[in-house]
């Protein structure tokens, strides 16, 4: 097992016009790996942590002539969205042509800059559609004596409910995570759309975006409550050697990662927000029963059925899969606590780096 198998990253994007009407001041430093975050109350007060990556996109950037956000100048350190896909998507695409499962993560409270770096805004794309294209670009190039099939799929976990996000026809309550022996836990009759092209993908992927559950908070008028997870199926088939590989790649935006209080939700909203927490606070307890694993302490049980998306990803938790989680933060001095806390999520995950072997036997 490579000790990359889990990789943890950082971003910390610029000031949003909210942050700069309240005069906001950036609390994060980023100095050769490693992230410093200071008390706005006591800024003697800092804690260093330090992850694999560290991308400070807060500034020093300027708009070239399509919109792309690029570094100002060679003095830049600003880390644009060609950098991130280099170091984190080339991985992915890199251990799917090797038949590896491969997942990536975002975690962060709403308007962290999550989606920017999975889906991304305009010409920034983020990492999935750069992965999809690029998937796409290298099979054009295959031999002949090979064949590949790629699966797309696209679904929301909301309230513990899955919704196909590829299909319009509702299920009321969603659809069932069902487990079978072979392929663990699955989503029974969720579209899986073979693809052979990036263009169809790029079709779906818009699709999937608009029906995306969004229900809006104080903290963001288009904050988003649900779990995207978009699976991509790869299959390469050697015609000549009668050999099959395959890799599942998970995608996955997750919900803001704020905690109740300090969204101001009410009613109807705030039972949105103690089930969409399942997820998370399922996932947070998964790692932390793996970092303890990792550490050498007796564990009995983790709770992977506690939560639809920790049952989805049991296999890329397990050590089954190579995975990343970006840590998404705002550099302002207003989401201290919340920047915070998503740093020291991020930390327990970094341990999990040493388990891998001890609970599967067919890491990487
Ligand atoms: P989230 O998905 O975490 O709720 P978004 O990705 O939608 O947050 O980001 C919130 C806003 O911040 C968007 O307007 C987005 O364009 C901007 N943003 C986020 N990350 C970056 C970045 N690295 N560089 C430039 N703008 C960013
Ligand atoms: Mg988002």
């Amino acid at each position: 097992p490579s000790l990359d198998s889990v990789k943890v990253a950082v971003r910390v994007r610029p000031f949003s016009q909210r942050e700069k009407d309240a005069g906001s001041r950036c609390v994060i430093s980023m100095n050769s790996g490693s992230t410093s975050i200071y008390d706005p109350k006591n800024p003697s007060h800092v804690k260093t942590f330090t992850f694999d990556l560290a991308y400070w996109s807060h500034s020093g950037f300027e708009k070239d002539k399509d919109g792309t956000l690029v570094s100002a100048g060679s003095n830049s350190r600003y880390s644009g969205q060609s950098e991130v896909f280099r170091d984190l998507g080339q991985g992915v695409l890199d251990s799917a042509w090797q038949g590896y499962n491969a997942t990536l993560l975002a975690y962060g409270q709403t308007g962290s800059g999550k989606s920017y770096s999975m889906i991304g805004y305009g010409a920034n794309r983020g990492i999935i559609p750069v992965v999809c294209e690029e998937l796409f670009e290298v099979i054009q190039n295959q031999e002949k004596n090979k064949q590949h099939q790629v699966t797309f799929s696209m679904l929301e976990i909301y309230n513990e409910q899955v919704i196909d996000l590829l299909s319009k026809a509702k299920k009321p309550g969603g659809l069932k995570v069902r487990e079978d022996q072979q392929q663990g836990f699955y989503v029974d009759g969720l579209k899986l759309v073979p693809c052979d092209s990036y263009a169809q993908i790029e079709r779906l992927m818009e699709q999937g975006t608009k029906i995306r559950t969004t229900a809006s908070t104080s903290m963001n008028a288009t904050s988003s409550r649900s779990h995207m997870v978009i699976t991509i199926q790869f299959k390469q088939i050697f015609l000549e050697e009668d050999l099959t590989k395959q890799s599942i790649i998970n995608l996955v935006d997750l919900a803001g990662s704020e905690r109740q209080k300090s969204s101001g939700s009410e009613g109807d909203r705030l039972r949105e927000g103690t089930r969409v927490n399942l997820s998370l606070t399922t996932l947070g307890n998964v790692i932390s029963a793996l970092a303890d694993v990792a550490m050498g302490k007796k564990v009995i049980h983790i709770p992977y059925r506690d939560s639809v998306l920790t049952k989805l990803l049991q296999s890329a938790l397990g050590g089954n899969s190579r995975t990343i989680m970006i840590a998404a933060v705002s550099p302002a001095d207003i989401c201290y606590e919340e920047t915070l806390s998503t740093l020291r999520y991020a930390e327990r995950y970094l341990h999990i780096v040493f388990m891998s072997c001890k609970i599967c036997n067919n890491c990487i």
